[in-house]
């Protein structure tokens, strides 16, 4: 199809979506019988690059897929596991990979990145923007609005009903409350998870940016310039979830060098991701309403890496789970925390003297703050923050203690 005749939203799904099918099978979404078919949620990130000689418009960088979430007694403390298994959360780790790796060896044409005489840090061209395709409106406040007339008539057991905490909600529950921190859904007689929803953790991107609080060291924040979404789409409540908030959250404060209340575009896909809840629906008449089942697995790429890995429960697919201590290196999701941390101390050396994961996060000193300002607004002030203990690993994955800490 000619560019000129499809719109840039579609043309950014369109690119995500070609490059999920790009992709190997292992972990996608499949037949699972005569009358089970997997649905999930991909999303993807592309940069558009506007220069006028520019060979190839969009660029896919990164992409996920998913719809599962480890429950809090599931998560482990050495770093190694992927707690949140969403589609939004794998595909903006996958493109963490792919920014640490741009930052030490470029290996796209025109450079990412950046220097500018004002300021130490790296930063993405701006004549490069950064798009997010999400084949679903994100879980949480964002996709109440569509959830609640899909589900009136459901009559939710008292077992879902209980916050955990105040100022948060657990998953689909009192959908009349609007511009709420809610947390991810589990199944209604499990464990609650301890994992913000994707609309709260987009919004917060708009706060800090998406490259994470280890590359903030050494990068300028990046934001979305849009987020396009496909299925459950709705307007107001996208802009209410992801832009609004932010920006009343942050609308007295005054933020570090940088970085901003950043407020995306808000566009709706026409084009259809095959695997979608509404593709499988439709397309599989002879399948019942209640064959049409969420992937267990997840998938993960970015840009530059030799394939896709699967992931199932937070780890690569197949891996042996050994039970009290972390998964040997060649394991490890590229985008779990451990995976993360040792690469970007592999990769960017000067910060050797702090010895945990969540030390390093840390001494990121504007991240923090800009974090600290929006703890502050009662938009997130009930943000439940991963516990501390599933964050004291070292590089190696080891845990270390709080005496060890000290001394
Ligand atoms: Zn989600």
């Amino acid at each position: 199809m000619a560019a000129a005749d499809t719109s840039l939203a579609d043309q950014i799904a369109q690119c995500v979506i070609d490059s999920y099918r790009a992709l190997p099978k292992r972990g996608k979404p499949t037949s699972k019988g005569p009358d089970k078919e997997e649905w999930t949620v991909l999303a993807g990130f592309v940069i558009e690059d506007t220069r006028p000689e520019a060979s190839q418009r969009l660029t896919c960088v990164a992409l996920g897929t998913g719809l599962k979430c480890l429950h809090s007694k599931q998560l482990r403390p050495f770093g190694d596991t992927v707690h949140d298994s969403h589609a939004e959360v794998v595909a903006r780790r996958a493109l963490v990979v792919y920014l640490m790796n741009q930052l030490h060896q470029p290996q796209t044409m025109p450079p990412v990145f950046g220097t500018h005489s004002d300021s130490a840090k790296h930063r993405l061209d701006s004549q490069l923007l950064l798009h997010l395709y999400t084949s679903q409106c994100p879980c949480g406040d964002a996709s109440v609005d569509s959830l609640k007339t899909a589900e009136d008539e459901d009559e939710e057991p008292q077992l879902k009903r209980r916050r955990v905490n105040d100022g948060v909600i657990r998953g689909h529950q009192d959908f009349a409350s609007l511009g709420t921190l809610r947390l991810k859904p589990g199944r209604a007689d499990s464990i609650p998870t301890l994992s913000m929803s994707c609309s709260d953790k987009i919004a917060r991107w708009n706060a800090v940016g998406v490259q994470g609080s280890l590359l903030a060291q050494l990068i300028d924040p990046i934001y979305l310039s849009s987020i396009v979404v496909g299925d459950l789409f709705n307007q107001q409540s996208i802009d209410r979830a992801l832009n609004q908030r932010v920006a009343r959250a942050l609308a007295d404060k005054r933020l570090p060098s940088g970085f901003r209340a950043n407020q995306c575009t808000i566009e709706q896909a026409t084009v259809v991701f095959e695997r979608s809840q509404t593709a499988m629906k439709a397309n599989n008449a002879s399948v019942s309403e209640d064959g049409v089942v969420t992937a267990d697995s997840s998938i993960y790429w970015f840009l530059g890496a030799a394939s896709s890995v699967a992931l199932v429960n937070g780890q690569r697919q197949g891996a042996k789970v050994r039970r009290d201590a972390c998964q040997t290196k060649k394991l490890w999701p590229d985008i779990c925390k451990l995976a993360l941390f040792h690469k970007y101390r592999e990769l960017f050396p000067q910060s050797q003297e702090v010895s945990t994961y969540r030390q390093e996060k840390d001494r990121a000193a504007e991240y923090q703050a800009v974090k600290a300002c929006l703890a502050e607004a009662p938009e997130f002030g009930a943000w439940v923050r991963c516990p501390e203990e599933c964050e004291s690993f070292d590089t190696a994955g080891c845990v270390q203690t709080a005496a060890e800490d000290s001394r």
